[in-house]
């Protein structure tokens, strides 16, 4: 690896950021054919708003309107429709 954070021995001269990018972007296109599918993988969510005593404490997603009321239960539910 050269100082400027170069690594030279990866083959055809990609570098761990495009593995990272290429596995990233993997990752959308199969989130976008779920979608298109009908199975909301819930990838553009947004979460409890305002201070912890605010009165809506939920996380909805902008995909499908749907709501959870913890992280886990997003989490859970993104995983059932990537079939994990
Ligand atoms: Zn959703």
């Amino acid at each position: 690896m050269s100082d400027f954070g170069f690594d030279d021995e990866l083959p055809g001269g990609f570098q761990d950021a495009d593995i990272e990018m290429a596995q990233l972007e993997a990752a959308a296109a199969r989130d976008a054919r779920l979608l298109k599918a009908g199975r909301c993988p819930h990838t553009w969510i947004q979460g409890p708003p305002g201070p912890p005593s605010a009165p809506r404490r939920d996380y909805l997603c902008h995909h499908c309107g749907a709501t959870f009321a913890t992280r886990e239960e997003l989490e859970q539910s993104s995983r059932q429709a990537r079939g994990e």
